[in-house]
C-alpha cells in the first residue's frame, strides 16, 4: 500500500468514486473541497454526508480517511459569468464548450490542492477529470494535467504526481468500478447521497439518483446508469 493521497472532493459521482479507488490504494487519504459559489451548492452539503457514509460502508476506510479540508474560492464567480455561477441557461457556446465551462478552474483547483498537499506532506493528487466526458473541457485533458503535474513539481521544487482513474472511461464504466471497489453498499450511496445535477435540484429520486433529470449532468449520469444497468443483464 502507498502512503498518502489528497483526493479533490466535490461530493459528486465522479469524485466519490475517486475517493473509493484511493481508499483502496492508500493509507492515508485527505479530502479536499472548493466553494466557489457553484449553483449546485447542495453538493457542498452532501460532501460530509458522503464521507460519514464511507466511514460506516468500510472500517478500513474509516481507518484510512484523514482530515476533510474545504477552501473558499469566490474570485471564480467575481471572475466569470458562467451557467455554473449564475443562473444562466446551459447551452453550447460557439466554441463548442458548455457555457458550464469555468475557464482556468482546475488549474486553479489543481495549484490549491498542491499547495495544501505540499504543507501535508501529500504529493499525490486524485481528480475525477475524464476525457471522455461530454463536455470535453480543456483543463480535464491528460496533456493538461501532465503538464500541470510537471509544472508543480518544478514551481514546488517538490514532486506532485496527478492521478486520474476516470480519465479513459465513461459513465457506465465509472458505475461499474464503484461496484468493483465498494459493491451494492456503494452504488446505493451513490445513488442516495452524492450530487451531480447543475441546477442543484434534489427533489425527485430517479432510478440513477437525484437530480432535475434534464441537464447536461442529469443527463450524462442517466445515460451512464443505464448504460451500466444494460451492461449487468447481458452478463
Ligand atoms: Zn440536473
Amino acid at each position: 500500500m502507498m502512503d498518502s493521497a489528497l483526493v479533490l472532493f466535490s461530493g459528486g459521482q465522479d469524485s466519490t468514486t475517486c475517493l473509493a479507488w484511493a481508499l483502496e490504494r492508500f493509507g492515508q487519504v485527505e479530502t479536499l473541497g472548493f466553494d466557489y459559489g457553484q449553483r449546485h451548492a447542495v453538493e457542498m452539503t452532501q460532501r460530509p454526508v458522503v464521507i460519514a457514509h464511507l466511514r460506516a460502508m468500510n472500517p478500513e476506510w474509516d481507518k484510512r480517511l484523514g482530515p476533510d479540508h474545504v477552501l473558499a474560492v469566490p474570485v471564480l464567480a467575481e471572475m466569470s459569468d458562467t451557467a455554473l455561477t449564475t443562473g444562466g441557461q446551459i447551452r453550447l457556446e460557439a466554441n463548442g464548450l458548455p457555457n458550464t465551462f469555468v475557464p482556468g478552474r482546475n488549474l486553479l483547483f489543481l495549484t490549491l490542492a498542491a499547495a495544501l498537499g505540499y504543507r501535508r506532506g501529500i504529493g499525490i493528487l486524485v481528480g475525477g477529470m475524464c476525457e471522455t466526458d461530454f463536455s470535453g473541457y480543456p483543463d480535464c485533458r491528460e496533456t493538461t494535467l501532465k503538464a500541470m503535474a510537471q509544472a508543480l513539481t518544478l514551481g514546488l521544487d517538490s514532486s506532485v504526481e496527478i492521478e486520474t482513474p476516470l480519465m479513459w472511461i465513461d459513465k457506465g464504466q465509472t458505475w461499474e468500478l464503484a461496484h468493483r471497489l465498494g459493491g451494492a453498499a456503494l452504488i446505493d450511496l451513490i445513488l442516495e447521497d452524492t450530487h451531480t445535477c447543475y441546477l442543484g435540484e434534489r427533489g425527485a429520486r430517479h432510478v440513477w439518483g437525484y437530480g432535475c433529470g434534464t441537464c447536461p449532468a442529469c443527463a450524462l449520469r442517466a445515460r451512464g446508469f443505464e448504460h451500466w444497468m444494460n451492461a449487468k443483464l447481458v452478463r
